[in-house]
């Protein structure tokens, strides 16, 4: 879609831009190659996942006699595609009631808002949220996502001071009672090198599947694209301590790291659920691996 090639644009001009000014030049060669190893290095693909493009795009050059720059961007852009397909694995929240999710990450790197833009995609489906305050640390995070429930009409369910196992604890059984759909449960920002904290939400999450055997149902990692590599990183560490079931990789729009999702798919692949590529409502999608590469190429 438009809206996803424009948020895109800067990993766009970073791949797509950076091939065709290194096709401006010249044929195919071991040169070209090489520079090309260095853009997608510095998109954020990763070692692996470059090595990987490279190889391949190696063999099709000289097994299947590339030689155009639409002929080698089409083949970077099949290769990419097969590396991040597997990704593409959307979220079906129909499996329980309320289907529990719980959401983790780094302060800043966007869980509130991803909050926001998720219980509007679920209310679009004919669900009903309710969102749990688990960010116990910060006032600030409780007030704004009040202000955001008052304002959307979405009941959010919070604590003064409290921990933040007993509020989603409390908000998984106001679900019930209530019939709700999807409980969105917000956690506080935390970095994995923070060792007491990460231990704190392996404890949220331990209480959550006290309240519901089965929850939760997911365990959203929301990450950031602007750290680039250091993604991996997160993922590792989030995933030990709380077992990360879904990935929301947001700000793809504002970075030209956007290669960090085959470094992801490489290294540490989970399913991404949604990509965040602008501030606004609309503007967390599905991950859908093909428009993600069209976006980039076409
Ligand atoms: P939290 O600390 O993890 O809860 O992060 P917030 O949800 O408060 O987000 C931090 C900032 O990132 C806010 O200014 C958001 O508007 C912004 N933000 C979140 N997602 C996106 C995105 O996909 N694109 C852009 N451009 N900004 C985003």
């Amino acid at each position: 879609s438009d809206r996803l090639k424009a948020g895109l644009s800067r990993t766009r001009q970073q791949l797509g831009g950076g091939l065709a000014s290194l096709f401006g030049r010249r044929k195919i060669d071991e040169d070209l190659l090489e520079e090309l190893e260095s853009t997608l290095l510095m998109a954020d693909c990763g070692v692996e996942a470059t090595q990987h493009l490279i190889d391949e795009l190696r063999l099709r050059w000289k097994r299947d006699r590339l030689e155009t720059a639409d002929q080698l961007q089409k083949a970077l852009a099949d290769g990419l595609h097969a590396i991040i397909a597997p990704l593409e694995q959307p979220l079906d929240a129909a499996t329980h009631r309320p289907f529990v999710i719980m959401i983790a990450g780094v302060n800043g790197s966007g869980k509130t808002t991803s909050i926001g833009k998720l219980a509007k995609y679920f209310q679009a489906q004919g669900k009903s949220v309710l969102l749990a305050a688990g960010d116990t640390f910060r006032a600030a995070a409780r007030e704004q996502l009040m202000t955001w429930g008052e304002r959307n009409n979405v009941t959010v369910v919070a604590q003064d001071g409290g921990d933040a196992a007993a509020v989603i604890f409390d908000a998984i059984n106001a679900a019930r009672a209530r019939n709700i759909d999807v409980v969105l449960a917000d956690t506080a920002g935390r970095l994995p090198t923070q060792l007491h904290l990460m231990e704190e939400i392996a404890k949220v999450r331990r209480v959550i599947a006290k309240a519901d055997p089965s929850a939760p149902h997911e365990v959203l990692l929301v990450l950031d694209a602007n750290i680039g590599q250091n993604a991996l990183a997160q993922v590792k560490a989030f995933d030990k301590a709380i077992g990360v079931t879904g990935l929301v990789v947001t700000k793809l729009d504002g970075t030209a790291k956007g290669g960090v999702l085959a470094a992801i798919a490489r290294q540490c692949p989970k399913p991404l659920r949604f990509i965040g590529v602008g501030e606004g409502i609309d503007d967390l999608q599905p991950f859908k691996a093909r428009e993600f590469v069209d976006a980039l190429f076409e």
